[in-house]
């Protein structure tokens, strides 16, 4: 039998790249002040910089999108999504919005009063802006193994326990509205939760009375890491590891963008009544009647056919060999990469790959700079150009606690040759790595500045 794992799929329809030289992408990178988000996406040849809303539907799932019913009230593409929801996610209040943190948005006003206190294993932006914009505070709790960048666990994305317990005696229940667990743990490396740490939580959650909710994004990925890391879940239909993970549940907030296998949308879920019919006060507010939530029809059908198709074992193995498949490329290539590979993505340590450059002349950039211009690859850094803070009163400037770029991989867009052209880039960039210079902010926004910022090269004038 051979061994290969193929593409489960064949290439129906497809979309040009338009191949540019490197001194065509010397002038772009400069002209775009070395942002690789100011660059026209038409310029870039291989684009990782998000798994968002990035991936290919399935011929199903386009023609899922012309039987999508546009019924203000009670569309039938809308029970369609109930149903697929129900089925896989067990939930029977599914509210739809437009992408996940709209559902974010919504939850945490109806759960959240200011001095609160929500604790996750890691908040992923959105959700901490979110929270945070209510009053509250967004309590991040990884396991420790989580916070090693080397280390080799496979559940990296736990939450710690003993934390959670004591985060309950420090604050009380009455502080504490809701616990949140995200999978995979996007913010934390796309590293997976156990299910064993997903009962110790809702435990927990349980002895407190508390609600457990899970950030669902990518939970069919997760679901099959369990599959293939946790002891005892080798023979167990990834559908069954799916409802087993959300009974512990009490809801759930989805970005569609990821697991749901489309460009647009979002949900939340409940099992509380009460709690639903404050929500879909809220929902009608800004996002529309309840049975469209801000989408078209079309959209919930494709949602619907999403869910169904993410489930898929043969999808599975091979969205996660894919990742491992770059992962395990560049670790022999002597690229230092956050272990083990995740998900959805790997996140080279900037840090060691480029030593000279120092933290605050951000490593993270210029990576993500040599690797548009030798390869036209656009990744994203997560390091102190994104998480980095500056002193309103002393304008000094803290570094993030590390310098990571992420090579996030659409869902079912590239093919193995496009990744195999991915590490020869790497590989190429790696050897020359001394050549890599630091850069500083040229312009920069009080918040969220990564997307916006204007660099110069240092020792250059800036070139705007
Ligand atoms: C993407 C993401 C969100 C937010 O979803 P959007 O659809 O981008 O609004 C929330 N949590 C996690 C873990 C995510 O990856």
């Amino acid at each position: 039998m051979a061994r290969t794992i193929i593409e489960p799929f064949r290439i129906k329809s497809v979309e040009r790249i338009r191949m540019t030289s490197r001194d065509e992408r010397e002038r772009l990178i400069r002209a775009a002040d070395f942002n690789v988000f100011r660059l026209h996406a038409d310029d870039v040849m291989i684009d990782l910089l998000t798994d968002s809303g990035t991936g290919a539907m399935s011929a199903s799932q386009w023609a899922g999108i012309m039987r999508g019913d546009e019924s203000y009230a009670g569309s039938p593409s809308f029970y369609r999504l109930e149903t697929a929801v129900r089925d896989i996610l067990g939930f029977t209040t599914v509210i739809p919005t437009h992408q996940g943190r709209a559902a974010e948005r919504i939850l945490f006003s109806v759960m959240c009063k200011t001095g609160d206190v929500v604790p996750n294993n890691t908040h992923f932006d959105t959700t901490r802006a979110n929270i945070e914009f209510v009053g509250a505070t967004a309590l991040d709790l990884p396991c420790n193994e989580g916070r090693d960048l080397e280390s080799r666990f496979p559940f990296k994305g736990n939450m710690d326990v003993e934390a959670l317990e004591a985060a309950f005696r420090r604050y009380g229940r009455d502080r504490i509205p809701l616990v949140m667990i995200t999978v995979t743990n996007n913010s934390g490396g796309g590293q997976p939760v156990s299910l064993e740490n997903l009962r110790r939580v809702a435990a927990i959650c349980r002895e407190h009375e508390c609600p457990l909710y899970i950030d669902a994004c990518r939970f069919a990925e997760n679901a099959y890491l369990i599959k293939c890391h946790e002891p005892g879940y080798a023979d167990v239909p990834v559908r069954e590891i799916v409802r087993q993970m959300f009974e512990l549940a009490d809801g759930c907030t989805m970005s569609a963008k990821k697991d749901g296998l489309v460009n647009i949308g979002g949900f939340l879920t409940t099992r509380d009544p009460e709690l639903a019919r404050r929500e879909k006060d809220l929902l009608i507010l800004t996002e529309g009647f309840p049975t469209y939530g801000g989408l078209a029809g079309r959209d919930l059908e494709a949602i619907a056919i999403g869910l169904d198709e993410v489930v898929e074992e043969d999808y599975l193995q091979y969205r996660i060999a894919s990742t491992r498949y770059l992962g395990e490329h560049l670790t022999s290539a002597g690229v230092p990469i956050l272990q083990p590979p995740g998900g959805h993505a790997i996140y080279i340590d900037a840090k060691r790959f480029a030593p000279q450059i120092p933290p605050l002349e951000l490593p993270g950039v210029a990576l993500t700079v040599s690797l548009y211009v030798i390869g036209g690859i656009r990744a994203v850094e997560i390091g102190t150009a994104m998480f980095g803070r500056t002193d309103p009163e002393s304008g000094v400037e803290t570094p993030a606690p590390n310098e990571l770029v992420r090579l996030a991989i659409p869902r079912r867009t590239y093919t193995q040759s496009h990744i195999d052209y991915v590490v020869e880039v790497l590989r190429e960039v790696y050897l020359r790595r001394e050549e890599m210079r630091g850069l500083r902010f040229v312009e920069q926004a009080p918040f969220l500045r990564h997307f916006t910022a204007k660099y110069a090269l240092l020792g250059e004038p800036s070139s705007s």
